[in-house]
């Protein structure tokens, strides 16, 4: 179990405790505003300053030493926040966790607060220009959408069933997108999406930075060397480049300190080779989220 669950699970995963799902919290923080300000000027929100430091020559400033070191205790110390969310602008609070398409399921079936949408990928657009309608949103986000226009999907039925958020879910991760669940802010839980590395916003800060942005899932995966026939298709699937060649033997072998347990992988692999362990049985990597 990660800290997240230790914390905030409930003697179970932090993501499948339904009390963060509660119209209770939205409440008690005033989650319909606060999400309403928020995302009404979200394209602004990455190019605000924070605590004196702004987004402009971000990457460069973030790989300094001195500097690079002090913004990345910042923004992790922030994402982390379990304080009430005071700043719109301010990612407090916002920190989440890949998941596998089984408990991404579980999440839509016995988990997310009605009404269910789906709305437009906001880093994909930010990054991109492109609009895509892949985060699933719960509860408060999927009662403020008809305020914000630029988030409804022009194409797509976006007000879905849980067998339809099941669907489109399932789809996006069978194309490779990675499952990720998120604090939004802390305690509520209200996205589950589906994502592409570098574009995403919540991943890259951890991929790249190092900043403890995401964290992997709560399993990592496994590869049956008895049913492998070394094809290599999931070499290209995994978007964290995890999965690699062995030098000795050529032979398709997956770096367990790479992996964050997405699954994707599995959706491609003609032989049923690739499968998942919970984390914490895999002694090479247990506790290392
Ligand atoms: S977290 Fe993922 S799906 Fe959600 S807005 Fe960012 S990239 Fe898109
Ligand atoms: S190897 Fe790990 S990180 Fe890569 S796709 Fe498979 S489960 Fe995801
Ligand atoms: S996709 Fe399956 S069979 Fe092909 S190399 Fe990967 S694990 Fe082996």
């Amino acid at each position: 179990m990660c800290d997240l669950c230790m914390k905030h699970g409930a003697g179970g995963k932090w993501y499948l405790n339904s009390k963060h799902y509660s119209d209770k919290i939205a409440e008690q923080y005033n989650l319909r505003d606060f999400l309403l300000e928020q995302y009404k000027n979200f394209e602004q929100v990455s190019m605000r300053k924070v605590h004196g430091f702004n987004a402009v020559g971000l990457d460069y400033r973030l790989r300094m030493p001195v500097i690079g070191r002090i913004m990345k205790n910042i923004a992790g110390n922030m994402l982390h926040s379990t304080k009430p969310p005071s700043d719109p602008f301010k990612p407090e609070g916002h920190i989440g966790q890949v998941v596998p398409l089984e408990d991404a399921i579980a999440i839509l079936e016995e988990c997310a607060a009605e009404p269910i949408i789906e709305k437009n990928c906001m880093c994909r657009y930010m990054s991109r220009g492109i609009k895509e309608a892949c985060c699933i949103n719960f509860g408060v986000m999927s009662e403020i959408i008809s305020k914000l226009p630029r988030f409804i999907p022009e194409k797509d039925k976006f007000h879905l069933t849980r067998k339809e958020a099941v669907d489109r879910f399932t789809a996006h991760n069978k194309k490779g997108y990675i499952g990720t669940i998120w604090f939004g802010p802390f305690p509520y839980i209200n996205n589950l999406c589906s994502c592409e590395n570098p574009e995403c916003a919540g991943i890259r800060p951890r991929f790249d930075f190092g900043i403890m942005s995401i964290h992997k899932a709560e399993y990592v995966i496994q590869l049956d060397h008895n049913r492998c026939d070394d094809c290599r298709a999931c070499i290209q699937k995994c978007p964290f480049k995890a999965i690699e060649i062995n030098p000795l033997n050529k032979n398709v072998k997956v770096n367990l300190d790479k992996c964050y347990g997405c699954g994707v992988c599995r959706h491609v692999c003609p032989q049923d080779a690739l499968y998942l362990c919970p984390r914490d049985t895999i002694p090479e990597v247990r506790g290392r989220y």
